[in-house]
């Protein structure tokens, strides 16, 4: 072996390359196979000092276990060997890298996203438990992505947790508590309902970029963990953030979306007084999100007379071009239908039409003045539609708030 400490070991059969990356007590590698296809692998080198709970042999067993189990949402682990320091396992090759540098690159998922990747993971999972295989280590690092343009989620780095004493020092300052069930951090008995409390936390962390109780250290976690208080979501810290900057237009659409959170939790919670506390939070966002549509709405008025003026003069300038005369026209209509203020739905629709028509009219008209008006005039009525379209979910939200706690208040649950 070379005399630099990060020089990859040898192995007869194949050539190794670059670290893909390296946990508690190993570090994977890419690797070739040397003969015929030249075939891509991954190879995790355990360093066998740190087996320290039980016998190299018990993990081989188990290595040899876990080489027959085949599933879509499971690196395949292709072989084993060893030598005097190290177990070398030869596993599949995941190019997508793992979940926990796709969500930061991406800073949080997309729900449709997000629950594809839970229905991959909990097939891995059913399948593991049928065969009382738990995992115990699950963390967005231990799952892997098959590719980057098409990933397909797969389980990684598991059986081995048993013979790795997680609560030893080493692995505790890496992270890991953020994802184990409390029993499991407090040494207590634990089984494999252990990997369900992982799962929750993962998912979370898919959908906010951060998992649930972040803490610096064992006591914040306790307390977080411990504590009453709904797990506050950064939209509602954003929202405030940005109302108190005078914002209102972004924090009315920030408390929107909160409630399209919180309006399901309050449908949820079992707790009484969990159940309460969302309560009195969806309460108070419904009421600030309410005074803010006030203000938005004013202050978007205001605009739209001062669009006024410019908007006159694009229609004089279209008179000889009938197709933008009939954009404009229809842009006109869904302005009326908006002030009358009956049918949102409709007025939307109109806005759209006469924005799809418009945009390539834009695209095909030569600069000068007309070309200027009609891009002001283009954003101003998407910053409309899209305000509308704002108007209208948080409509439905509100309804499904309110729905929510006379249901809530039916079921027996006083208010105050
Ligand atoms: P440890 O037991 O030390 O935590 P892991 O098996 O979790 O080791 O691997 C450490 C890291 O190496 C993973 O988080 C991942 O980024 C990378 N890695 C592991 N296995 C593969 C693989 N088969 N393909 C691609 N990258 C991998
Ligand atoms: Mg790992």
């Amino acid at each position: 072996m070379a005399g630099a400490g990060w020089a990859p070991p040898r192995l007869d059969e194949f050539i190794l390359t670059e670290p893909l990356g390296s946990g508690t007590y190993a570090t994977v590698y890419k690797a070739y196979r040397k003969r015929d296809t030249r075939e891509v692998v991954a190879i995790k080198c355990v360093n066998k000092r740190s087996l320290n709970r039980a016998s190299v042999e018990n993990l081989l067993t188990e290595i040899e276990i876990l080489k027959t189990i085949r599933h879509p949402n499971i690196v395949e682990l292709k072989d084993f060997q060893w030598d005097s320091d190290h177990i070398y396992l030869i596993m599949e090759f995941c190019a997508g890298g793992d979940l926990s540098r796709f969500i930061r690159t991406r800073r949080m998922l997309p729900e449709k996203v997000a629950r594809v990747f839970l229905q991959q993971l909990a097939c891995a999972l059913k399948f593991l438990h049928d065969r009382n295989i738990s995992h115990l280590d699950l963390k967005p690092q231990n799952i892997l992505l098959s590719s980057p343009e098409n990933p397909q989620l797969k389980l990684a780095d598991f059986g081995f947790a048993q013979y790795m004493s997680p609560w030893d020092e080493k692995h505790v300052l890496r992270g890991s508590p953020l994802y184990m069930a409390p029993e499991m951090v407090c040494r207590q008995h634990y089984d494999s309902r252990a990997d369900l409390w992982s799962v929750g936390v993962i998912l979370y962390e898919a959908l906010f970029g951060k998992p649930p109780f972040a803490s610096r250290s064992f006591a914040e976690l306790e307390e977080k963990i411990r504590s009453d208080r709904a797990v506050e979501t950064d939209l509602v810290v954003e929202a405030v953030r940005k109302d108190q900057e005078g914002d209102a237009s972004a924090a009315f659409s920030l408390y929107r979306k909160a409630l399209e959170y919180f309006v399901p939790a309050l449908h949820y919670e079992s707790d009484a007084r969990r159940k309460e506390a969302i309560r009195a939070k969806v309460r108070q966002y419904i009421s600030r999100a309410e005074e803010l549509k006030v203000l938005v709405t004013s202050s978007n008025k205001n605009l739209l007379e001062k669009g006024n003026p410019a908007r006159e003069l694009l229609k004089e300038m279209a008179k000889d071009k009938p197709r933008l005369c009939a954009a404009l026209e229809v842009a006109s209509a869904a302005i009326a239908k908006e002030e009358e203020g009956r049918d949102d739905s409709d007025a939307l629709e109109l806005y759209q039409q006469s924005l799809g028509e418009l945009l390539l009219l834009l695209a095909a008209e030569p600069a000068g003045r007309r070309r200027e008006l009609l891009h002001a005039e283009i954003q101003t009525l998407m910053a409309r539609a899209e305000y509308l379209k704002d108007q209208i979910k948080m409509r439905e939200a509100q309804s499904m708030g309110k729905e929510a706690l006379a249901e809530s208040v039916r079921s027996g649950c006083t208010l105050q």
